[in-house]
């Protein structure tokens, strides 16, 4: 199979669902390596344990800065998360993540994170935006407030999670967004039963096909669905070589200058059996 570079992997715990569901970066690279991706762009658990409030936000962080100092070659790129209820302290801890931390922006999801996509993301955006950062935001209803943010902030990049997760939100990104030049899309997830459905070919007309990304979602999702509907669409092998890698190395390059998609699969620190990795409640890992 075609190399895989993931721009949606969250480390960490979300304790605010039951069960709790989450993953350490070795347990991530496992999945990596079983499942042939070669790199990844790194961001936060939302629903994290919040006990200490933005101290544990900031521990979020380092873990992201952790996994990149250690593998570079794997974690080029890494995001902080936006929590709505840390406001100004939030925005501080991202700043100095981003500065003394290494991370390129942010990920907000705005349901496990108290968010409506609204105004109060703005002083989030413009930290980003003073180091032309990358944003990406799990889509919430309609994308008509992402495209006001990409007008609004014209230098962060920003990637709009699951486009693919139904019909009704890739018609709604491309009405809204597919003239943006700064708005980006991943796969992640694909509607249940989608094999008829889940049509990539139709996304990479609707939307542009070289800012279409592949994303994991993972510890949430078993992401090697995903990647065997791309490989079974009926889109030329070019098209799939850009949506599984090449647009993301593209996108990395930006925040990475230099970057080299590596050539040798993933080493993990611990070796995990496949039943450790892929245990699964339906698409969801355990
Ligand atoms: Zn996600």
């Amino acid at each position: 199979m075609r190399p895989y570079i993931d721009v949606h992997a969250h480390i960490g715990m979300t304790v605010s669902r039951s069960p709790a569901v989450g993953q350490t970066v070795g347990r991530y690279m496992g999945r990596m390596v079983s499942a042939g991706v070669i790199a990844a762009v790194l961001c936060p658990t939302a629903g994290g344990p919040q006990a200490n409030g933005v101290l544990d936000t900031r521990r979020e962080h380092e873990a992201v800065s952790a996994a990149m100092r250690a593998f570079p070659d794997r974690f080029p790129v890494g995001l902080g998360i936006a929590e709505v209820r840390h406001g100004e302290a939030g925005v501080v801890e991202l700043e100095r993540a981003m500065t003394a931390g290494g991370l390129s922006g942010f990920m907000c999801h705005p349901g496990l994170s108290g968010h409506s996509l609204g105004a109060e993301l703005h002083p989030f955006l413009e930290a980003a935006a003073v180091h032309s950062g990358v944003c990406l935001l799990h889509q919430a209803g309609s994308t008509a407030n992402i495209a006001a943010y990409a007008r609004r902030f014209p230098s962060i990049t920003f990637i709009i999670g699951h486009v693919s997760l139904n019909r009704g939100a890739a018609l709604d990104a491309a009405k809204h967004c597919a003239n943006l030049p700064n708005v980006w899309y991943d796969i992640a997830q694909m509607p249940l039963n989608a094999d008829e459905s889940w049509d990539l070919r139709r996304l990479l007309s609707d939307l542009d096909g070289g800012r279409l990304l592949f994303g994991s979602d993972t510890p949430y999702y078993d992401f090697r669905l995903t990647q065997s509907l791309v490989e079974s669409s009926d889109i030329s092998e070019s098209s799939k070589d850009a949506v599984a890698f090449e647009n993301a190395a593209a996108l990395i390059r930006r925040f990475a200058p230099g970057w080299e998609v590596p050539t040798e699969p993933v080493s993990p620190p611990q070796i995990y059996t496949d039943e450790e990795l892929w245990a699964a409640n339906g698409a969801r890992l355990l």
